[in-house]
């Protein structure tokens, strides 16, 4: 038995005896936006032991080293551990930016001081955290953000007013990352990386409510807020290459989570139920799915996804030996967020008038999910970077291309 092997087994056996047994089989259900209102409250305390025994574990953050409560796993031995959850289809105990933009970062950027302090919070989900980068003048043009800080006359702390905005699950979060301008005279060598506690006087947020009745970002407004130099992390007004990095990591969406943007559509998790729904609606002839049209579709957009998951596996474990992600990273943000549009249309024309479903007693689970998921993953090729500013970066950094002057 090779030593992977084993840490299949030992992996396996250690999740059937302490996952929560009304977990199994809910994994993508309890991902979708608004399932959890939806959820009974027994399945709301089991999810609470899941996070505490996996925090415990240290799989929350499975590759993250141990001595700051991570699981210290191996990319190959995190792949099997996440092929172990899909097959038994259990949620991600934990899921956020805590573990999958400002930890990595901090993984990077963080002096010894800051790691200790922030990263075992990430694991266990003590700290939630938010992002507070755009402002309603700089969004793709981020380095065109106007939120000032100034040092205080002992020197200790920075005094931070402006305005962010679109900033995600502010309302739940204790923590933000966040950049400010720190120097006038500089574009990006003027920005500054820093982390803020939310629950001072200071920082007021006020949820934006959306047509479906949810407010998962908030405008968020900081009035002599109060971010002590300690929590600046890497140099002053050198912020821009540290927020390169998180980005990087939020778009890559591998900051050591293990959620491989292809893995939605591999054979062991969501492609095996497309093939379901695909029978279910076309009809089967010799075990495979009737509609040749169909079935074109569908393998075209599995190899699709496939490929992705491959070189994203390929480039993380580059990512990892150079100490951070690179601009090449834009590439899956958007092939993962164009695939999951492509993915989601499919999913709905396969569930037909089902895909209606939004709530209501007797609306199936499935359905809901699906057609909520569809919805809310319309962002995805606006937040973090939309699919234009991503192929800008490509065709500049990654591809070389002749720049307009
Ligand atoms: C659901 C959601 C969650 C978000 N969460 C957060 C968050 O938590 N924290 C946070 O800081 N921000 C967050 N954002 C903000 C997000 O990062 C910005 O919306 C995004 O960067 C685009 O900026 P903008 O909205 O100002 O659009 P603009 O920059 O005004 O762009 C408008 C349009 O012009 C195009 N465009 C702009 N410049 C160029 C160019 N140079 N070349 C080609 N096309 C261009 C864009 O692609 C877009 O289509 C979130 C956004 C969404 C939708």
């Amino acid at each position: 038995m090779t030593d992977l092997e084993a840490f299949r087994s030992e992996a396996a056996q250690w999740l059937d005896e302490n996952a929560p047994k009304s977990l199994g089989g809910r994994g993508m259900q309890m991902m979708a936006e608004g399932a959890a209102d939806q959820e009974p409250s027994d399945v709301r305390s089991d999810r609470t032991k899941w996070l505490e025994v996996m925090a415990k574990k240290g799989w929350t953050a499975p590759t993250w080293p141990t001595e700051y409560g991570g699981g210290g796993l191996t990319p190959q031995q995190n792949r099997v551990l996440q092929q172990e959850m899909a097959k038994r289809k259990l949620p991600p105990p934990l899921m956020g930016m805590g573990l999958s933009m400002i930890g990595p970062t901090l993984l990077v950027h963080g002096n010894e001081e800051q790691k200790q302090k922030y990263l075992p919070k990430i694991v266990t989900g003590e700290h939630r955290w938010c992002q507070g980068f755009s402002e309603p003048n700089a969004g793709s043009d981020l380095a065109s953000l106007a939120c000032g800080a100034k040092l205080d006359e002992k020197g200790e702390n920075y005094i931070v007013n402006g305005q962010k905005i679109w900033t995600s699950g502010a309302q739940a979060a204790n923590r933000m990352f966040l950049l400010v301008r720190t120097d006038d005279s500089s574009k990006h060598n003027g920005i500054t990386f820093c982390l803020a506690d939310m629950k001072q006087p200071g920082i007021e947020i006020r949820p934006i409510r959306l047509i479906s009745g949810n407010s998962p970002f908030c405008e968020t407004f900081l009035t002599d807020a109060v971010v002590p130099v300690d929590d600046v992390v890497g140099p002053v007004n050198g912020g821009w290459t540290v927020a390169k990095t998180l980005l990087g990591f939020e778009r890559s969406g591998m900051g050591g989570t293990g959620a491989s943007p292809g893995r939605r559509g591999s054979p062991a998790a969501g492609g095996n139920r497309m093939i379901e729904l695909a029978k279910a609606s076309a009809g089967e002839v010799d075990g495979k799915v009737a509609d040749g049209a169909l079935r074109d579709e569908m393998s075209k957009l599995m190899i699709d996804q496939m490929a992705l998951s491959l070189t994203t596996q390929r480039s993380a474990a580059t990512a990892k030996a150079k100490g951070g992600p690179g601009p090449e990273t834009s590439i899956f943000k958007m092939a993962t967020s164009e695939l999951g549009h492509r993915r989601d249309e499919l999913m709905l024309k396969l569930r037909g008038t089902g895909s209606l479903y939004w709530e209501g007693e007797g609306a199936p689970a499935e359905d809901v999910a699906l057609t909520r998921g569809w919805l809310s993953a319309k962002a995805t090729t606006i937040y973090g970077g939309t699919s234009e500013i991503q192929r800008n970066i490509v065709s500049k950094r990654v591809l070389r291309l002749p720049q307009p002057k």
